[in-house]
């Protein structure tokens, strides 16, 4: 048993043991004083580092620096601001255009090759690049001239028989090319500038096309496929009574699929859910004898026949053998039911929840009926857009509100073939009613200019608040895509598609909800029907865009998979250091494309669901139309309905503290260039 001096001796060494402690706590807590001051210190340092850098990355955008490179994590990312493109279809007849011109099958095979080996251009169907192959013409060049000069506008795609050229950008050599090469290939899918210089270092011989030709061969190979199609589909039994559209839809969807001499396409007992129509060539039908099991010769189906076709309707048991031509193999164009259902039903889908837009919108306009273009008072410039400036207005005797008067240079419309574009722009902004879409008031016109009288958004673009955070979080960036889903949802619904996604077109409202601004690419789709201009901004362009295959509203749905990782990480998916460039990255597809890890797997998930290849298969375009987006797992639990009614509360709120202020913006220097010239030529008449 201890004795009371070794107690007490125990209780000073326990007693002492404590203060010890005591004292390191006291130590470690100071020590942690000392580091959350320096984290202040440092945090008040970043923010003030901000304030400077974010001025001077407006100064680098509002004097044109080039696109920088990919921001590094955690850096502020130096953003300049994308311009949109756009190439206008052939005129005319498509048909008229492309002579063939004849060639010896050296010559041909060089150019294919060429073809397949260059990264965008190999991306072509073969029927297409044989057309390619059959309208390339010659040119040639002496030592010395030049072929290709930097800066100049360019519209014909060359490739190298015979000879030496040197690339060059800003005097500055940069290789050389040898025959079997395709050079210029951007020119082939819109206007644009050329990029770099090519001289002839030797005597060449060239092979070239011109974009239009290269436009109509992509057109007409297109038209020519799907009316071919659909004509095979117009004969089958359960397809006849389909309205015209579906059948262009399900022709879209249709795979080409060719099958070896004597193969076995579908064997008698087996499972399957395929229908096939044969596009070339012929197949044996056999039957199983019951008794002998020898298979009985049937019939012979040739071009245009079909068979499977009770398992689109869900009878999968196959009651023959269906044979491929023991010589020549068969040509079939192949469905699945998943395919075929999942189409049908979306294309029965009937909407119904904005039907009655047409009375309020007309009341809306009515209020603006005699305000003139004197009675606006320019207070500041909000932004500036293609074709001029965007000010901030005041309508004379009305101080309680304020407008955005867009302003267009009719000469630049012209210039740039944009006329149609900016009709449409008209006709569907002031149609439009709907809560994330930038309502259109009222129109004039003078000599130099177009004017549209808009609802003014002060909370700025989500563009410069991008720039200024790096990126969202998870649920930032879902609410801003929810914003974006519900302008497609109403636009898609009217079968518009929009075409120019980006941040620069999101602008928040005082409250912050996100509507989306510039329908100048905009445009209103026949029922089942593509079109096949080349517009967008480089990164945010489909695939289908870039190899002029036509696109439709599904290429919309491409682009909100960009927004949605553009908004959380910073950068978009598809980034090149030229368009070319990221066009060849685009084409790569979703797949090769490496998912930051604040991705989520669920946001992950709902990008590579819209980022398909294949339109038709894209979320959004299929079976249940764009409330498959909505009821994706990401947006599990979003109060849809809240955004609806605008009392979902905004994951950002701008400050706006009167209806003229313009701090949500960047400051623009005054316009250095003099008016345009007048255009009385009457195209606008409609305006
Ligand atoms: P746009 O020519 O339509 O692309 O417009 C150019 C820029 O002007 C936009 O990116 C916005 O910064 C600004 N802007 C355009 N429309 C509006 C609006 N209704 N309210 C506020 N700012 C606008």
């Amino acid at each position: 048993m201890a004795t009371l001096q070794e107690l007490k001796a125990l209780l000073s060494e326990r007693t002492e043991e404590l203060k010890k402690r005591n004292r390191l706590i006291e130590h470690l807590e100071k020590e942690l004083d000392k580091k959350d001051a320096t984290i202040r210190h440092l945090t008040n340092e970043i923010d003030k580092f901000r304030q400077v850098v974010c001025p001077l990355t407006q100064q680098i955008i509002q004097q044109g620096s080039p696109r920088p490179g990919r921001r590094l994590e955690g850096q502020t990312a130096l953003r300049t601001k994308r311009q949109a493109i756009s190439a206008e279809p052939p005129e005319g007849d498509p048909g008229a255009i492309g002579q063939k011109i004849s060639k010896s099958p050296k010559s041909r095979d060089l150019i294919r090759s060429a073809i397949l080996d260059n990264d965008f251009m190999k991306n072509l169907e073969m029927t297409q690049i044989r057309e390619i192959v059959d309208c390339m013409y010659p040119v040639e060049y002496a030592a010395g001239s030049l072929i290709i000069k930097e800066g100049a506008v360019g519209s014909i795609v060359y490739v190298m028989e015979e000879g030496r050229v040197e690339v060059s950008r800003e005097n500055k050599y940069l290789s050389t090319l040898a025959p079997g090469k395709v050079f210029g290939e951007l020119a082939i899918l819109y206007n644009c500038k050329r990029t770099a210089t090519i001289k002839a270092a030797t005597d060449c011989k060239l092979w070239a096309i011109e974009r239009q030709c290269f436009q109509t061969i992509m057109m007409r190979t297109g038209l020519i496929r799907q009316a071919e199609y659909t004509d095979f589909l117009k004969s089958v039994p359960i397809f006849k009574n389909l309205p015209e559209e579906t059948l262009t839809k399900i022709s879209d969807v249709l795979e080409e699929t060719f099958y070896n001499p004597g193969d076995y396409i579908i064997r008698q007992g087996a499972r399957g859910d395929t229908f096939f129509i044969i596009s070339k060539g012929q197949v044996k039908v056999t039957i199983k004898q019951p008794n002998s099991g020898e298979e009985q010769y049937i019939r012979t189906l040739q071009k245009g026949d079909f068979f499977g076709e009770k398992a689109l309707q869900g009878d999968d048991l196959r009651t023959a053998n269906i044979i491929a031509d023991e010589h020549e193999g068969v040509t079939c164009l192949v469905i699945d039911r998943e395919t075929f259902n999942q189409l049908i039903s979306s294309l029965d889908e009937i909407r119904t929840r904005y039907k009655d837009e047409g009375v309020e919108r007309r009341r809306i306009n009515e209020e603006f009926r005699d305000v003139k273009l004197a009675d606006l008072r320019i207070l500041a410039t909000l932004g500036v857009g293609g074709f001029g400036r965007v000010e901030l207005v005041q309508i004379a005797g009305d101080p309680m509100r304020s407008f955005a008067l867009k302003q267009m240079k009719k000469s630049q419309i012209v210039e740039t073939r944009q006329q149609q574009h900016i009709m449409s722009e008209k006709e569907i902004m002031g149609e439009a009613n709907c809560e994330f879409i930038v309502k259109l008031f009222k129109t004039f016109k003078d000599r130099k200019y177009l004017y549209m009288l808009m609802e003014a958004c002060l909370g700025g673009e989500l563009w410069t608040i991008l720039r200024d955070k790096g990126h969202f979080d998870d649920s930032t960036t879902r609410f801003y895509t929810a914003c974006v889903v519900e302008a497609f949802d109403y636009l898609h619904s009217r079968n518009i598609i929009y075409r120019d996604l980006k941040p620069e077109n999101l602008l928040l409202d005082v409250n912050g909800y996100v509507k989306l601004v510039d329908f100048g690419f905009a445009k209103k789709l026949q029922q089942g029907r593509k079109t096949w201009t080349f517009c967008g901004t480089p990164e945010y362009v489909a695939p289908e865009v870039i190899l002029n295959r036509g696109h439709d509203i599904s290429a919309d749905y491409w682009s909100l998979g960009v927004l949605m990782f553009e908004l959380l990480t910073g950068t978009p998916p598809f980034t090149g250091s030229d368009p070319m460039k990221t066009y060849n990255i685009i084409l790569k597809g979703i797949d090769a494309i490496e998912f930051p890890r604040n991705i989520t797997r669920n946001a992950t998930a709902l990008i590579k669901k819209l980022c398909r290849d294949n339109p038709t298969e894209r979320l959004g375009y299929q079976k249940g139309g764009i409330s498959e987006i909505q009821k994706h797992k990401w947006f599990d639990g979003f109060n849809w309905e809240g955004l609806i009614n605008h009392t979902l509360i905004p994951p950002i709120t701008p400050k706006v503290r009167n209806v003229t202020d313009t701090s949500n913006f960047d400051e623009y220097p005054p316009d250095s260039e003099g008016p345009p010239l007048d255009d009385l030529t009457g195209w606008d008449a409609e305006f």
